[in-house]
């Protein structure tokens, strides 16, 4: 056995040992390196950076990145719950999502959030009626769908062209900040985009930052004046070797067309602040070979890491040990769910483990956890957040009596009390 792989500076074996498997790993450094790769290419304009919580939305996350001067970009009641039990001041919180509900738009409001961020005439409507009855006027933008194709690696991540459910078109969206400038109930602070996930180019930005761009000015022109624009998230993070966005080179074209207007920029990364600073810690169950081809069966499955099985997503993994004389195989890395679906990665060059081995799955700080699941009859995993050269444990593993938490038996019909019968 060799050396063994280390996050933060603690060897992952003793993880394992202490916390279990399968095991969510978090490292708070490059937790906050993600966030200040932001600060220092935007630096010179004002920004505000409203990390998307659908990407990890786990408590002590989002308390160390609110901590960082952040802000969140979220999409439920769920979400806003979780940002202001983190510490997360409600001025920071974009509330963006297709479908918020009557009572969303009211917990909003009542919180004091930065904007809400409409996609129908028909929410903008809704809005105006809760924000009149609160008596609680509501500062919201409108996400344009600036139809712009983002070259994306899955389809279900493209959502910035005009065949998506996401956002307003810009004829349209124009149109109704006219129509609505002079309520009362409603103050137009900003325009928002967002284009897709896990863009490795400039060039969608700056078609959307065009588009966004062109509505401001015309508006302007119209004596409306906002506040800030948004470029939504989706920055690239490097999975593989490439497929990171060169944060810089954005920078360089955004920054002089916001400085020049005198606004404001908010941004929504996800998971370019979280996704390179989690792995998952993985035990092998099995080893198989199947006429020519290997399988290795893993503890962890689809029901922690969607990705591979749901985009096809592709995560690096390592041998936590190397094995000395171990022979390099071609297998798929598999877990116990009753799918064919499920695997963590297919056709992987790889040392062959063994039984009891520890394997590390990387850059599943985004999507991982916030996708998992108890298919199966699965508890979720547990997470650890490394910080100073400690882990503490921030989520327990979920046990077995959790899994049939505010479930009931019915008795038989036969058996009910006469009292229920009416
Ligand atoms: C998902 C989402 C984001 C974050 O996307 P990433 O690819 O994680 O950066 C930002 N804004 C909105 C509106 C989203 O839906």
């Amino acid at each position: 056995m060799g050396a063994v792989l280390r996050a933060g500076g603690i060897s992952l074996r003793r993880l394992a040992d202490r916390f279990g498997t399968p095991l969510y790993v978090y490292d708070a450094e490059r937790i906050r390196r993600g966030v200040d790769r932001f600060a220092s290419a935007f630096s010179s304009v004002p920004l505000l950076l409203a990390y998307a919580v659908k990407a990890n939305g786990s408590l002590a996350l989002l308390n160390r990145i609110g901590a960082l001067g952040a802000g969140a970009d979220i999409v439920s009641l769920g979400e806003l719950r979780r940002v202001e039990r983190a510490g997360i001041p409600a001025g920071r919180v974009i509330f963006s999502g297709v479908g918020k509900t009557e009572r969303e738009l009211e917990a909003g409001l009542r919180a004091g959030i930065h904007a809400f961020h409409a996609e129908s005439q028909a929410e903008v409507d809704l809005l105006s009626r809760v924000a009149g009855r609160l008596g609680l006027p509501a500062r919201l933008g409108l996400r344009l769908n600036p139809d712009v194709h983002s070259p994306t690696p899955f389809a279900y991540t493209r959502t910035g062209h005009a065949a998506t459910k996401f956002g307003i078109p810009v004829r349209e969206a124009e149109a109704l900040y006219t129509a609505r400038a002079d309520d009362p109930n409603l103050h137009f602070v900003g325009v928002g985009v967002h284009i897709g996930s896990q863009i490795a180019e400039v060039a969608p930005y700056l078609e959307a930052l065009d588009t966004v761009l062109g509505v401001v000015d015309r508006l302007l022109e119209g004596g409306i004046a906002l506040e800030y624009v948004d470029l939504g998230g989706g920055f690239g993070v490097a999975y593989e070797a490439d497929g990171a966005l060169d944060l810089e080179a954005l920078a360089t074209r955004v920054v002089p067309e916001i400085r020049g207007r005198g606004l404001r920029l908010v941004l929504e990364p996800g998971r370019a602040i979280v996704g390179e600073a989690g792995l998952l810690l993985a035990r092998v169950l099995y080893t198989k070979r199947v006429d020519a081809k290997h399988f290795i069966v893993t503890d962890a499955s689809m029901t922690e890491l969607l990705r591979p099985s749901h985009y096809g997503a592709f995560h690096r993994i390592r041998p936590v040990e190397r094995r000395a004389g171990a022979p390099t195989v071609r297998a798929d890395i598999v877990g116990p769910v009753c799918e064919s679906g499920d695997f963590l990665a297919r056709g992987r060059r790889i040392e062959l483990p063994e039984p009891g081995d520890l394997l590390a799955v990387e850059t599943v700080g985004a999507y991982g956890f916030a996708m998992a699941s108890n298919y199966n009859g699965r508890p979720r995993p547990a997470e650890v957040l490394i910080e100073g050269g400690e882990a503490v444990l921030v989520r327990e593993r979920e046990s077995l009596e959790d899994l049939m938490r505010g479930e009931t038996i019915p008795p038989l019909p036969g058996e009910r009390d006469v009292r229920d019968k009416v």
